[in-house]
């Protein structure tokens, strides 16, 4: 899908000043590694940069270097040359950043997911990357912008997670070639990073995990696995948003389990579901359009309207209609 080469993209970072770099709602380690890591390379350059998270920095990865410069979107719209928007598959999951950046003359657009339509005037879409921060590493590499330590090490946190520990099908051989030069170029301590990443949740993540087990449905035979969160335990736990990340992987590796699902209840009268699949014919992101989200073949999400009973219904005959046809 893209139509835009490095060079334009180096062009265009090289003769504007002001940038503000955005990244999805509810943000992941790609999105905040990805945004941090070309804010510093821009930065080293002399350029203004701000850097925009509808949700502002998570407190579990304010151990990135330099995690103080992405914060939430200015309330009235800034003046910028350049809007980035880094791992975000349609505009509008920019949330409050998009408003924010209203006077921006070029939007570039560099993403990984398949549902990415290509919104821009700049597009760099590569689904076979298996994180935006490997096209990120491609774009800093290929242009001879600044690279250093921190950026390294935001880099590395970004391809880290989106890869689930260098294990999702995506990653391939350049991954870790990529990770190779991070970490000797870089001087990363690896020990040190994959601690903060993996080793550091709160004791309340574990305690929704607690609470979702006691949720948990097997449907389709044992193929699909998933389990809710209603706003009501959410709120006896005092759950952060953040603390659910990667919880569904636990449904996923069950043998047998072909699709997980995680149904989250949301205060607008919508819930969120998260979807992961194990086979490739059995595509979540087609499900996930059909339900108005979008996301990869293998891990997709969306946020529906309905209460929670209700979603989980319709969700799981989309699910099972997807596994009659896949499997
Ligand atoms: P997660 O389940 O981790 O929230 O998201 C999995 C993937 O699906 C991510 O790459 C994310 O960008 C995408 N995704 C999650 N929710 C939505 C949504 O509501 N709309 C769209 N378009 N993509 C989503
Ligand atoms: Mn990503």
């Amino acid at each position: 899908m893209s139509n835009t080469t490095f060079e334009q993209i180096g062009k265009v970072l090289r003769e504007h000043q002001h940038f503000a770099i955005l990244g999805h709602v509810r943000p992941d380690g790609d999105a905040l590694g990805s945004q941090l890591a070309l804010a510093l390379s821009l930065e080293q350059l002399g350029k203004d940069v701000r850097v925009w998270n509808e949700d502002g920095m998570l407190e579990k990865y304010s151990f990135l270097p330099r995690a103080e410069l992405l914060t939430k979107p200015s309330a009235t719209p800034a003046p910028v040359d350049v809007a980035i928007a880094l791992d975000t598959a349609i505009q509008n999951r920019l949330g409050t950043a998009l408003a924010a950046v209203g006077s921006a003359t070029i939007w570039i657009n560099i993403d990984h997911h398949l549902s990415n339509p290509g919104y821009g005037d700049l597009v760099i879409v590569d689904v076979s990357a298996p994180a935006t921060g490997e096209i990120i590493f491609n774009l800093i590499k290929s242009q001879g912008l600044p690279f250093n330590h921190d950026i390294a090490e935001n880099l590395y946190a970004a391809i880290s997670t989106d890869t689930g520990s260098f294990q999702y099908p995506k990653t391939n051989a350049r991954t870790f070639a990529i990770a190779e030069e991070l970490v000797r170029a870089g001087g990363l301590d690896v020990g040190k990073i994959s601690q903060q990443l993996y080793e550091n949740y709160p004791r309340r993540r574990l305690e929704v995990l607690r609470e979702l087990l006691r949720t948990m449905r097997f449907t389709a035979d044992d193929r699909v696995a998933s389990f809710s969160l209603s706003l009501k335990t959410a709120a006896d736990l005092g759950v952060f948003p953040e603390d659910n990340e990667g919880l569904i992987d636990h449904l996923r590796a069950v043998r047998g389990v072909i699709v997980a699902v995680f149904f989250e209840e949301l205060a607008e009268g919508k819930v969120r579901v998260s979807m992961r699949s194990k086979d490739e014919t059995v595509d979540v992101c087609a499900i996930c359009q059909k339900l108005g989200g979008g996301g990869h073949t293998l891990a997709a999400g969306a946020r529906i309207r309905g209460g929670l009973a209700e979603v989980e219904e319709k969700v799981l005959e989309e699910v099972l209609e997807a596994l009659k046809r896949g499997s």
